[in-house]
């Protein structure tokens, strides 16, 4: 695969350090150190530009004309192994869902050449819709697990996999469970050595989560483990938080307190901590949330068929929680980060505004609810980076070159910009239109993998 890695990009970025603000970066040159890390960002006006250019000569790569750059996509919330039912299996609510599909389904994964087979298409789907680092949930199996890293350290995608837990035998069918919770720890602590000690993953892209599928499915005894083994091993932590209606209530019941407040008692509440939806937040876990650096994957796409109700993300913001983007495959019918970008800023209106036209205006929606589409990108990318605590999601100095160029041009592309050359009008034209057959090429870490 060719690489940046000690040479330089030129071209026009578009990135988002502050939320709500787009910055431009007209004809930049972008320089990556021999990891493919970001060693200097220099605009034309910089001194030192004519210099570099020079000094560089053909060891530049040169974005065509109509083509930008931005930062890859950071996809928070994948479900790896539900690709195939992607677009179908939406007509149930959660609770049903599970068990009529989607269990089904992931049980399939103890066949590891249909798993082969799923997640390589998976994983080059992704890559070549520009997301270039996925938090995926895999399956209960040990085995497809580390499959899912294998591949992803071969396709070259930043990604962090974890293997589900789902340890009670009560709450799970017997087709579809871990066979004892101490069977559930010890696959974990398996699945973490093995994606740190992988030959092929010196530089660690791929990172290992501990991964409770959610509270209903795991045994007190399972979480509590699973919060020790994250605390020992200093592994990011992945799960479901207050989705719906039915999974807020089956906490509320079984705890007297809340989805967060439960998870944090466990210890699965830490700065490495991504919940799912949690669109069921009180005031107080938002404030739990943030003391601890926790963070939300918004999937905006998902809750509108699983949630019960639209995740209030302006509020948390305000409340200085850390929140990126998900897909939430394949609860959310699209695979597509652009998608998750656009309906974030729908959601965000219909909260406002509210949906039934039989109230009143004024009684409608929540005031002070929506959110630009400067926000979402900056969520859908430096927001993934600061929820994972990684250096993504930016084109600056010390960040990873993670990015992906859009040909505006491309003729079976989404993107028609009638001679548009005002750059924040290109970059919005840019996020509500794109396709994958707008994408020209992506790298991770300087290194192209698509194009
Ligand atoms: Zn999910």
């Amino acid at each position: 695969m060719a690489t940046l890695a000690g040479r330089g990009i030129l071209g026009t970025f578009f990135h988002a350090p502050v939320r709500g603000e787009i910055e431009v970066l007209e004809d930049t040159l972008v320089l990556l150190d021999e990891a493919g890390v970001i060693r200097e960002v220099i605009g034309p006006e910089d001194p030192g530009y004519r210099f570099e250019l020079d000094r560089l000569d053909d060891h530049v790569v040169e974005l065509p004309e109509g083509t930008y750059a931005l930062p890859g996509f950071v996809d928070l919330h994948v479900h790896a192994p539900q690709y195939p039912q992607l677009g179908l299996a939406l007509d149930e609510p959660l609770e049903v869902w599970l068990t009529k599909y989607t269990f089904p389904l992931e049980a399939r994964y103890a066949d590891l050449d249909f798993a082969r087979q799923a997640y390589e298409t998976l994983v080059t789907d992704l890559l070549a819709t520009g997301t270039t680092t996925a938090l995926y949930f895999a399956t209960v199996h040990r085995e497809a697990t580390q499959l899912l890293a294998d591949i992803c350290i071969k396709k070259g995608q930043r990604a962090l996999v974890g293997k589900v837990v789902m340890d009670d035998p009560e709450a799970n069918p017997d087709y579809y469970r871990d066979a004892s919770t101490q069977a559930a720890l010890a696959d974990t602590r398996t699945v973490i050595d093995y994606i740190r000690a992988h030959p092929g993953n010196a530089a660690g892209r791929v990172l290992p989560v501990v991964t409770p599928r959610f509270i209903p499915s795991c045994t007190d005894e399972g979480l509590a483990g699973l919060g020790a083994i994250s605390a020992e091993t200093g592994a990011h932590v992945q799960t479901h938080c207050s989705e719906s209606d039915w999974a807020h209530g089956h906490v509320l019941a079984r705890y007297g307190h809340t989805d967060a407040e439960a998870l944090d008692r466990f210890g699965l509440v830490t700065r490495k901590s991504v919940l799912a939806h949690s669109n069921f937040l009180t005031d107080d876990d938002m404030d739990r949330l943030a003391a601890r650096g926790a963070a939300v994957a918004h999937c905006a796409l998902s809750n509108a068929y699983f949630a019960n109700s639209v995740f209030p993300l302006r509020k948390a913001l305000e409340k200085h929680l850390h929140v990126g983007l998900g897909t939430d495959i394949s609860g959310g019918p699209s695979a597509s980060m652009f998608e998750a970008c656009r309906m974030t800023v729908a959601a965000s209106r219909m909260l406002e505004d509210g949906v039934d036209p039989a109230l009143p205006a004024g009684q409608r929606g929540r005031a002070g609810s929506r959110v630009d589409l400067a926000t979402a990108f900056h969520l859908a990318t430096a927001g993934g980076g600061i929820a994972l605590d990684l250096p993504i999601g930016l084109i600056a100095p010390g960040y990873r070159f993670d990015a992906v160029a859009i040909d505006a041009t491309a003729p079976q592309g989404g993107v028609r910009l009638f001679g548009e050359t005002r750059p924040q009008a290109i970059f919005e034209k840019m996020l509500y239109g794109a396709t994958r057959a707008n994408v020209s090429a992506v790298w991770v870490d300087g290194v192209q993998v698509v194009g």
